[in-house]
């Protein structure tokens, strides 16, 4: 160190000028060859030095932190040979009670007692370090969690604009934040009218939970989403927007599809069951009841099944009823329902069916029924009929027990009076009259 040459402009002192340093509110510490020679009151407190001998005469490297210790010295030397006042750096040191504390130090040329040295003067920042690490911790959680979770968080203003969207939302909808950000949120909805909707309920009740929607995907994918929202309100209490989550329930939502299908399905023909059936009958007679258009409900009962059973065995029988419902399924409109209500008795409803429409139709699947042979071994094959009950939906229809009934009064006619027929309700009480 001797023979560096002495820079110019470097502060002059000796160790005993020192002292001008000791009531400064700010660390101050000056060593050469990096051992100290000088170090006043606030910097033996950050040191935690009980006496001044704890610090005078050692070298610095003890005090810095092995993970600093190449860079601060290669600062220290810089400063050195350089006079430069050396920017503001953070690193660890250790104090006399082996505690590590982040100081931020600055620090410039001097002469001491004639050598080249340093002054440093520094401040303690383990309490701002560690509330910035805390705060970086957190922000980093909350930024992993808003690109990982399988939620997406939005906010958007009175205009409807999106003003924030989670990072998730590129797993699901396949755009980044930024090109959705700005744009209308309706932009994304497939139907523009689900969005006015959504916004209407939240205004009026000022939340949804588990709302229904849908969405557009960058490749054109339309999925199922579920809202929950809250309303947004300004100082004066005006509307400013909507805030909430939702999620992608495509596959909760295919699966409930699939579901209710099972649900809806009878297991050995595959066409509608009872329930089914019987809510479709429901939902047919309200429709009936606001249009009043032309419907017809027939009961259909295969003819002397039992025998079938008992003749061939309950398998023959079952595909008996399976080929039954595909013969009679080929004769209908997309319009019609067909189900088994149970056993081998069948509904048929036909919605905008005159009386002639729907006993045609009933004469052809009288005919293709009994045309059709069922071959229950290879050397067997059944020939099948079935009986009709139908009757016309009234405007005095309230339940669908009476409708009901009545086909299977008209079923029971067709059935006495020698069965493969049609029987209309209506013909039973003519006849009844004559
Ligand atoms: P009718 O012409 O008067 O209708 O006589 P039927 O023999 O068809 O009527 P009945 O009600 O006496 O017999 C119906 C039979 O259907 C009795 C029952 O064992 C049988 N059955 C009900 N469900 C099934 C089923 O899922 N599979 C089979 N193979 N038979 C069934
Ligand atoms: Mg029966
Ligand atoms: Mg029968």
């Amino acid at each position: 160190m001797g023979d560096q040459a002495i820079p110019a402009r470097a502060y002059v002192l000796t160790t005993e000028e020192c002292s001008v340093f000791d009531a400064l509110p700010t660390a101050v510490v000056v060593f050469a060859s990096d051992v100290i020679l000088y170090a006043n009151t606030v910097a033996l407190q950050i040191f935690q030095a009980d006496s001044i001998d704890q610090v005078l005469g050692q070298s610095v490297h003890k005090f810095i932190h092995p993970l600093d210790q190449e860079r601060v010295i290669a600062r220290i030397r810089r400063a050195e040979t350089s006079h430069i006042i050396n920017p503001p750096t953070e690193f660890r040191i250790y104090t006399c009670q082996h505690q590590v504390r982040i100081i931020a130090l600055t620090s410039r040329t001097l002469l001491i007692d004639g050598r080249i040295g340093l002054i440093a003067t520094f401040l303690d920042m383990t309490e701002r370090c560690a509330m910035e690490k805390r705060l970086r911790d957190s922000d980093a959680q909350f930024q992993h969690l808003m690109n990982t979770m399988q939620d997406v968080f939005y906010r958007t203003d009175a205009d409807g604009i999106t003003r924030y969207v989670s990072a998730s939302v590129r797993n699901i909808l396949g755009y980044s934040p930024d090109e959705i950000i700005g744009l209308p949120a309706a932009a994304f909805y497939p139907d523009q009218d689900d969005r006015k909707e959504l916004v209407e309920i939240i205004k009026k009740q000022g939340y949804v939970h588990d709302f229904p929607g849908q969405m557009r995907c960058r490749d054109g994918r339309i999925i199922d989403i579920s809202i929950s929202s809250t309303i947004l309100l300004d100082e004066t209490g005006q509307y400013a927007g909507v805030e909430g989550i939702w999620r992608d329930i495509t596959q909760r939502r295919a699966l409930e599809r699939r579901l209710e299908e099972l649900a809806s399905r009878d297991e050995l023909t595959g066409i509608a069951n009872r329930r089914f059936s019987l809510e479709e009958l429901e939902k047919r007679l309200s429709r009936y009841k606001r249009h009043q258009r032309d419907m017809s409900v027939c009961i259909l009962d295969l003819d002397h099944f039992k025998r079938i059973n008992d003749q061939h065995g309950h398998l023959a029988g079952d595909k008996v009823l399976r080929e039954f419902s595909r013969v009679v399924q080929n004769e209908l409109r997309s319009t019609d329902h067909f189900g088994r209500l149970g056993g081998e008795e069948f509904l048929l409803i036909c919605e905008d069916s005159s009386i002639e429409n729907t006993t045609s139709l009933a004469r052809r699947i009288l005919q293709k029924v009994s045309d059709h042979s069922v071959a229950i071994s290879s050397q067997t094959s059944i020939q099948i009929t079935v009986s009709i009950g139908a009757t016309a939906m009234e405007a005095g229809d309230s339940t669908i027990s009476t409708i009901l009934s009545r086909a299977d009064d008209a079923l029971y006619q067709a059935k006495s009076e020698g069965r493969n027929r049609i029987c209309w309700f209506a013909e039973m009480l003519l006849r009844d009259e004559i």
